[in-house]
């Protein structure tokens, strides 16, 4: 259908038409079908709360007729050339690229970020199709001679097997793409039981992997209103080797304790407590701007989202006034609208869920400089917020806040500011600015963190591996490393 060019309103016809083009059915065994006993889901637009459409409903046992369908095709998915799995794939890197404007719609009425976001989640979900479709074919092995010289040593790599991943609502095509790509490439099968909030962007993808070629049963899409119930039979049942999972640390750790029984395979993508740490000899405005993007991604509701500024004392007051400037600048509206920056946040729940977080800081003592309330408008609106003389006992330290709020607080000492950093039980990212290259380095090696932002305010890149250490889980999605979770290393001794 005819796209709006970006800039221009989208019409209300233009929606119902986008949303109407997606399945709304299970795809199972290769084909769409109701959900047992008929079950629908209502899938909501966060900006109005209106109903955008309803998919079916999958049960327990609608994901076990899954299963069934992923394991007759794992030997003949996992006995295709590498190549051809590549070359599905890139097909599908390509489908989704032109059908961009589309998909990037769908995603704004289902999750409510700006339509430039959404656009950039496109990209940047198709860039994992594009690289994985160019790993599939480096799955490499190894040769070599055992030190006594008695014995080779013959190293392959293989297909863990069929596989689960379930994915969050707040990047509802990228954290998809991120699982299902490294899975294909590896010739595993899979299960994807999307957000409830948010399956509408998945089942569209579902339908391009159909159309590049993707054999039926390689994959199986299952929206869902009963997460846990839907999942508990899969973790039961050992035919099933792995769960790749994206969401909270509390779901994380009761899908490891549940995956133990089977010892399946877990790769871990949880929450986030993200610190951003300003010294005194940064680049003031480029670390301004890198805050922005740091915490105005995707509404604030990113793991990867700054959670707390730690700011030298010296330039904090500065920091913190042109921070503000900047958040108080950006429009709040529904995704839709050219000019918004800031969409809703995913329900109302979520929204009173932040307001809690700043009241709770306030009541601290924390100021306010702008911000701090959520909108009378229908929807699920936030201020963007900035609170300055936040208490160290304040529950926004502690906890992933989840919106478009930034607490700024102070250090004297670089030993102090790694220190405040590293206390949270999280560690996904951390940022740092500064023009010095050794405290650079040095910080970088003492940061709890999966990852680090030197001088830069977004980390997600498809070519790098992306993961947190401590309660932000374990395993990496995306480069070198990405497909090594779906591999499993097998030696034969051979003498000679
Ligand atoms: P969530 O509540 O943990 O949900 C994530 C997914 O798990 C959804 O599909 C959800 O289904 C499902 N789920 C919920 N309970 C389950 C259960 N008992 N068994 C199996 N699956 C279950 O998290 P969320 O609030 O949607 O997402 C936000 C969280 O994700 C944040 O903590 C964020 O930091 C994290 N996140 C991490 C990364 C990363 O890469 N580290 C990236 C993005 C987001 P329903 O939709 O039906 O509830």
């Amino acid at each position: 259908m005819p796209a709006s060019a970006p800039g221009t309103p989208v019409d209300a016809a233009r929606e119902r038409a986008v949303v109407a083009a997606v399945p709304t059915g299970l795809l199972v065994g290769g084909s769409w079908r109701d959900a047992d006993r008929g079950a629908t889901l209502a899938v909501d637009d966060p900006s109005t709360g209106d109903v955008l459409t309803e998919v079916a409903d999958a049960s327990p046992a609608d994901a076990l007729d899954a299963l069934d369908a992923v394991l007759a095709a794992q030997a003949g998915w996992a006995a295709t050339a590498p190549r051809e799995r590549g070359e599905v794939l890139r097909r599908a890197f390509e489908i989704t690229t032109e059908r961009a404007e589309d998909l990037a719609l769908l995603m704004t009425l289902e999750m409510g970020k700006p339509l430039a976001e959404s656009r950039g989640e496109v990209a940047y979900g198709a860039e994992f199709l594009r690289w994985f479709s160019e790993e599939a074919v480096r799955a490499y092995g190894r040769w070599s001679t055992s030190p006594d010289g008695a014995t080779r040593l013959l190293t392959m790599k293989q297909p863990v097997g069929p596989c689960l991943a379930i994915t969050p609502w707040n990047f509802p095509l990228a954290m998809a793409t991120r699982k299902i790509g490294p899975a294909l490439a590896a010739g595993c099968t899979m299960i994807l039981k999307p957000a409830a909030q948010t399956p509408l962007s998945a089942l569209a993808f579902a339908d391009i992997l159909r159309e590049a070629g993707l054999p039926d049963g390689v994959l199986a899409v299952l929206p869902s209103s009963r997460a846990g119930a839907l999942v508990e039979p899969l973790l039961a049942d050992a035919r099933l080797r792995k769960v790749t999972f994206t969401g909270s640390t509390p779901v994380g750790k009761r899908l490891v304790a549940q995956a133990a029984d089977n010892l399946q395979r877990v790769s871990m993508e949880l929450g986030g407590n993200a610190p951003f740490l300003v010294f005194s000899d940064a680049d003031l405005e480029a670390a301004v701007e890198g805050a922005v993007l740091a915490k105005m991604r995707n509404i604030g509701e990113a793991c990867t989202a700054a959670n707390r500024f730690l700011v030298h004392e010296s330039v904090a007051e500065e920091f913190a006034r042109r921070l503000a400037e900047k958040l108080e600048a950006m429009p709040v509206g529904r995704g839709t609208e050219p000019s918004t920056k800031v969409g809703p946040l995913i329900t109302r729940q979520a929204r009173d869920g932040v307001h809690e977080l700043v009241a709770d800081a306030v009541a601290g003592g924390a100021t306010v400089l702008t911000g701090g309330e959520a909108l009378d408008v229908p929807g699920s609106f936030y201020s963007p917020t900035v609170l300055t003389g936040v208490r160290a006992d304040a529950r926004l330290q502690q906890e992933e806040i989840f919106g478009p709020v930034a607490p700024v607080m102070t250090f004297s000492e670089d030993a102090e500011a790694v220190s405040l950093a590293n206390s949270t039980e999280y560690g996904l990212v951390s940022y740092l600015w500064t023009r010095d290259v050794s405290r650079a380095l040095k910080t970088a090696e003492a940061l709890q963190s999966g990852m680090v932002g030197l001088n830069q305010g977004v980390v997600s890149n498809p070519a790098a591996p992306f993961g947190g250490v401590k309660a932000s889980g374990f395993g990496r999605e995306g480069g070198a490393e990405g497909i090594e979770e779906y591999l499993d290393t097998k030696y034969v001794g051979i003498r000679l």
